[in-house]
C-alpha cells in the first residue's frame, strides 16, 4: 500500500475471530475487503483468550495426570513444572503458529491487511494511523466493527503483572505463585483457577453473587464445584472484596471480615466496551445497548445503515464461536444485498473445568420458567466401558424432551471432551430431532459418543446400559 487514500467496498475494524471471519467471508464472495488490527492478527481469543488458556490447561492437566497413570501402569516421578518452558511453547508453537496463520490465510484470500489503529471520520471513511504507512483515509460502502470487549477493572487493583493480574497478563506470567486469588466466579475465573489447583497451589474463588458460573442448571454447577474442592480450591460466594495488602486479601461474607494469604490476586469480574477510541461520536445515532456494547439487528447491521458490528462488541454471549458465526451472517448480509441472513442460531457453551462441562439448547431453569413439561434421558459417564478406561467416570450426559412430542430442546454433557459431545447434540436440538431419531442412531463402540445414543434411549425408557 503506497497512497494515503484508498478504496474499499468493505472496511473491517479488528482481526479477531469476528473481524477475520467477516472479512475472509466477504473476500470469499467477491468484495474488496481490508482488515485492519492495531495489534496482532488474531484478537483476544488467539493471543491471550480462548487458545493460551487452553495451552495453559492442557500442559497442567498432563502434569497432573501424571499421579492417575500410576493406576494403569505408568509410573513416572513428577519434577518441577516448568512455567518458563509452557511460556515459550505457547508463545512460539501455538500462539505465533496461529496468528501467522490468519495472516496467510488474509494473503491467500485477498483480504488486504493493514496493522493500525482506525477511528471514524464519517461511516463512509475511515483513517487508520499505522506506524509503518503513517495516516491513511479509506473511502467504503460498508464499515463492520469488530473491535471486542474489554476487561473490568477494580479501583486500587490496577494489572501490574507482578501482583495484580487481569485474565489478559496473567497468560503472560514467568513464575508459578503458591497462592492465588480469583475475583470472579465467572467461567474464566474458574477455567484459570483449575490451572493453578493441576499443579497443586492454593486457589480462592471470591464471588459477590450467591452462586458461581452464573446461570448454569445446579446438576452441572455442583460437579464442577465440588471438583474445585476436592483439588484444594475454596469457594465464597456472597462476599465483597475490601483490599489486597501484603499478600494479604481482605473481604467481607455474612457482616465479617476474613482474611486469607494470596501472594497474586487475579482480577475476572467481567467485561465492558469502550468504543471512545472508535470516535463513534463521528457516526451520528450509532445506538448502544443498555449495557454500553453496540445494538445490532438480526442481521449485524446497526442503526446506521451500511455499519456492522459483529462479535464481541454487539454484546453477549461473549465467545469465539459466537463471534465466527457472527462474521459470516455480516458477510453474507453485505454481499448479497437484499438477503437477510439471521444470527439466531443455538449457541453452545463449555467451561473447561474439572469435570468439562458444556451445554446447549434449553436449560431446565427456562424449561420450568417458560411453563414446558419436560422429561431427561440420563446416562452417567461410569455406565460407559470407555470412560472405564479413559478414567472419565465422574458427569453424565443429558438431554432435556419435550413432554408433548419428544422434541429433544436442550442438553448439558459434563466429563472429558464434553466440548467435542455437544456438537452432535447442537445438531440434534437445532434440527428439532426427536429421542427416538437420536436414539437409533449407530455411534462408534467404545466411544464416548455411545453416551448420546444411550441418553436419548433413557428418554424413552430404553437405555440398554444403565
Ligand atoms: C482467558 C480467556 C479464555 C477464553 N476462552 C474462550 C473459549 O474457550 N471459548 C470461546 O468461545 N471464547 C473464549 N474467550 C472469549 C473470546 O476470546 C472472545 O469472545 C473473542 O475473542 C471475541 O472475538 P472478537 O473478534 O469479537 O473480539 P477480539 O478477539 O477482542 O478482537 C478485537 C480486535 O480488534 C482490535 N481493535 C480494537 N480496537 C481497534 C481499533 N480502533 N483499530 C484497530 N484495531 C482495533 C483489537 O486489537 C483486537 O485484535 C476467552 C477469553 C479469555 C480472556
Amino acid at each position: 500500500m503506497s497512497s494515503n487514500r484508498l478504496t474499499f467496498d468493505v472496511v473491517v475494524i479488528g482481526a479477531g475471530p469476528a473481524g477475520y471471519t467477516t472479512a475472509i467471508s466477504l473476500a470469499q464472495q467477491g468484495k474488496k475487503v481490508v482488515c485492519i488490527d492495531e495489534n496482532n492478527c488474531g484478537g483476544e481469543c488467539l493471543n491471550h483468550g480462548c487458545i493460551p488458556s487452553k495451552a495453559f490447561l492442557n500442559a497442567a492437566k498432563a502434569y497432573y495426570s501424571l499421579d492417575e497413570m500410576k493406576a494403569f501402569g505408568v509410573n513416572v516421578s513428577k519434577k518441577d513444572f516448568d512455567m518458563k518452558a509452557l511460556q515459550d511453547w505457547k508463545g512460539r508453537r501455538v500462539v505465533k503458529k496461529l496468528t501467522s496463520g490468519i495472516n496467510f490465510l488474509f494473503k491467500t484470500k485477498n483480504v488486504e491487511y493493514l496493522k493500525g489503529k482506525a477511528f471514524f471520520i464519517d461511516k463512509n471513511t475511515i483513517r487508520v494511523m499505522s506506524a509503518e504507512n503513517g495516516m491513511i483515509d479509506i473511502q467504503t460502502s460498508y464499515a463492520v466493527i469488530a473491535v471486542g470487549s474489554k476487561f473490568k477493572t477494580v479501583s486500587d487493583l490496577e494489572p501490574d503483572g507482578k501482583t495484580i493480574f487481569s485474565p489478559k497478563e496473567i497468560l503472560e506470567i514467568d513464575f508459578i505463585p503458591e497462592t492465588v486469588t480469583i475475583l470472579g466466579g465467572g467461567y474464566i475465573g474458574f477455567e484459570l483457577g483449575f490451572f493453578y489447583l493441576y499443579l497443586g497451589k492454593k486457589v480462592t474463588v471470591i464471588e459477590s453473587m450467591k452462586t458461581i458460573l452464573g446461570e448454569l442448571d445446579e446438576d452441572l454447577r455442583i460437579l464442577v464445584q465440588d471438583s474445585f474442592k476436592k483439588l484444594g480450591g475454596e469457594i465464597h460466594t456472597s462476599s465483597t472484596f475490601k483490599e489486597f495488602k501484603n499478600s494479604q486479601v481482605t473481604f467481607a461474607v455474612g457482616g465479617e471480615d476474613k482474611q486469607i494469604d494470596s501472594q497474586i490476586i487475579l482480577v475476572s469480574v467481567g467485561k465492558e466496551w469502550d468504543f471512545k477510541p472508535l470516535r463513534i461520536h463521528k457516526l451520528d445515532n450509532l445506538r448502544l445497548n443498555e449495557n454500553g456494547s453496540i445494538a445490532v439487528k438480526e442481521t449485524l447491521e446497526t442503526s446506521i445503515t451500511g455499519v456492522y458490528a459483529v462479535g464481541d462488541c454487539n454484546g453477549g454471549p461473549l465467545l469465539a464461536h459466537k463471534a465466527i458465526m457472527e462474521g459470516t451472517v455480516a458477510a453474507e448480509s453485505i454481499a448479497t444485498i437484499g438477503n437477510k441472513p439471521s444470527r439466531k442460531r443455538l449457541i453452545p457453551y463449555t467451561v473447561f473445568s474439572e469435570p468439562e462441562i458444556a451445554y446447549v439448547g434449553m436449560t431446565e431453569k427456562q424449561a420450568i420458567s417458560k411453563g414446558i413439561n419436560y422429561h431427561l434421558g440420563i446416562f452417567p459417564n461410569s455406565a460407559l466401558g470407555i470412560n472405564n478406561i479413559i478414567g472419565n467416570k465422574i458427569g453424565f450426559t443429558k438431554i432435556i424432551v419435550k413432554e408433548s412430542d419428544s422434541t429433544i430442546i436442550g442438553a448439558k454433557v459434563a466429563g472429558k471432551n464434553a466440548s467435542i459431545l455437544i456438537g452432535e447434540l447442537t445438531l440434534a436440538i437445532q434440527k428439532k430431532l426427536k429421542a427416538d431419531e437420536l436414539g437409533k442412531i449407530i455411534h462408534v463402540h467404545p466411544s464416548q459418543a455411545e453416551a448420546i445414543q444411550e441418553s436419548a434411549l433413557s428418554a424413552l425408557k430404553q437405555s440398554i446400559h444403565y
